[in-house]
């Protein structure tokens, strides 16, 4: 079997070797999951809760270190990596506190003497989890999902496998059973036959739609629960009544977070044709001023890509883009894993940086002539996670909430992801929700109970 490999983007030189876990220690930590589902799930709201806050208190007082393990394996600036494991941090503690009253019976007045629902675990539940947020994305589903008394099978993107170790230990150094949160080791080949387990009874993946398509097909073949959070391609729409000042504020670290390898990033920025003028030289000068280097340095803004081969097909899609007819104002320039940050203008519908995800630091920016204009642009996508308008109008604003074929809309803000609030998408961004209270009840079987 091959083993799997971390690479730093940053010193690529840099690479540790994790060995897959053989067939029998599979089937061992499968059936451990089970074993261990079968008394956590009799445990209270209150007895996880004490657990969960202590794995907020794991990741709040080791903050540094997990920051420095993300940022070695997956090369975002380390000063956003540890902003990562303290929202984890976060997550926990909201679930530790809400997830009894999300899941509290619901009684239902009909004709019965009493009618209610109840929410209980399914048991084991596979992550198949993406890279770009090595820690979050695991979080965010791994908090409800322990809370509503299920056990976690985590099988990590190959390339952050320490961070996948350290998730595990984390849980367990708070005091969760050794079977409750478990990081399996192994390639993408083997996890198809984690889905046909007997021992697991749903799924839920975060990665690209080919990713999606394959586990949402196994899940399929086994009739298990699925839920897929897949890629996004969300547009940043300025129209020209916008506060010009903060959306020029937002749409950087709207596209630039995490090296510009986010789902949510802003991706397709739609000017409305006035301010277009202004907007864009200003864009271009804040652009020229991220600094590039080194992501353990707390100055750095910009980091490698997570790989080579990642900064290789940004710099392809652009290429491709300039080909037809984009104009390239600055930036563009490969080196290694290092992409400079660029800016595109002049960009349509058929470019690769209209049509595909482009998961790198590139604004690609287009003009619109009217909101309705700017509505159909956003609405051109075969994605569906999210986008952004700025606008001082509430009549506009209304018609791009009510318009936008979206999992989510932000007006005057960028959009990004909050444990208050559902987080998912429509389209080839995938289906079902995580976070919220929605996010909680994805895992459980909603039990109808009538008394008569
Ligand atoms: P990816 O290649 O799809 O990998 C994601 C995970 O799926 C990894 O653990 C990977 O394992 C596994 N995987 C890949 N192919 C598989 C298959 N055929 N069957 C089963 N598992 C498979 O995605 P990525 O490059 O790591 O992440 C980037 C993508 O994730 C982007 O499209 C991004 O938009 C999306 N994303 C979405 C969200 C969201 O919430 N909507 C959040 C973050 C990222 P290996 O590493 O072993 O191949």
């Amino acid at each position: 079997m091959a083993v799997l490999k971390s690479i730093n983007p940053f010193d690529p030189s840099r690479i540790i070797n994790y060995p897959q876990l053989s067939d029998m220690a599979l089937a061992v930590q499968l059936g451990r999951a089970h074993t261990t589902f079968t008394s956590y799930r009799d445990t209270s709201f209150e007895e996880r809760a004490k657990l969960m806050k202590g794995v907020a208190t794991v990741l709040r007082d080791r903050s540094r270190e997990f920051a420095e393990l993300i940022t070695r394996e997956m090369g975002k600036p380390v000063n956003e990596s540890e902003a990562e494991v303290k929202k984890c941090a976060w997550v926990c503690e909201y679930y530790a506190d809400n997830a009894e009253h999300f899941l509290a019976d619901k009684i239902v007045e009909t004709e019965a003497d009493e009618s209610r629902v109840i929410f209980e675990p399914l048991g084991p539940v596979l992550a198949v989890m993406p890279w770009n947020f090595p820690f979050w994305q695991v979080f965010r589903f791994a908090a409800p999902a322990l809370m509503a008394g299920n056990t976690v099978l985590l099988k990590h993107a190959s390339n952050v496998q320490g961070c996948g170790g350290a998730i595990e230990e984390i849980f367990k150094e708070a005091g969760f059973e050794e079977g409750a949160f478990q990081n399996l080791a192994i390639g993408s080949d083997r996890v198809a036959g984690v889905i046909a387990s007997e021992y697991v009874k749903a799924v839920t993946l975060t990665g690209s739609e080919e990713a999606g398509m394959s586990v949402a097909a196994e899940a399929g073949k086994h009739l298990k629960k699925c839920v897929l959070e897949l890629g996004g391609n969300n547009a940043f729409v300025v129209l020209n009544d916008a506060n010009r000042e903060l959306a020029l504020n937002m749409a950087i670290p709207a596209r630039m977070q995490n090296g510009g390898q986010s789902c949510i990033a802003a991706k397709r920025f739609i000017l409305e044709s006035w301010i277009a003028e202004d907007f864009i030289p200003l864009l271009v000068e804040r652009v020229k001023q991220l600094v590039m280097g080194d992501p353990m340095d707390e100055k750095t803004q910009v980091g490698p890509l997570v790989s080579v081969k990642q900064a290789r097909e940004v710099e392809d899609q652009v290429k491709r883009s300039v080909e037809m007819g984009a104009r390239l104002h600055i930036g563009g320039e490969r080196n290694g894993a290092f992409f400079q940050p660029a800016v595109l203008t002049g960009v349509t519908p058929g470019m690769p940086l209209f049509d595909e995800e482009v998961f790198g630091p590139v604004f690609a920016v287009m003009e619109a002539t009217s909101p309705e204009h700017a509505l159909e642009l956003s609405n051109t996508s075969r994605f569906g996670l999210g986008m952004q308008l700025f606008t001082a109008s509430e009549r506009m604003a209304e018609l791009f909430i009510r318009g936008a074929n979206e999992g989510a809309v932000f007006v005057n803000a960028m959009v990004k992801s909050d444990p208050r609030l559902p987080f998912g998408g429509i389209k080839k961004s995938g289906y079902g929700r995580e976070l919220s209270d929605e996010g909680i009840k994805e895992f459980v079987n909603i039990k109808t109970i009538w008394i008569g």
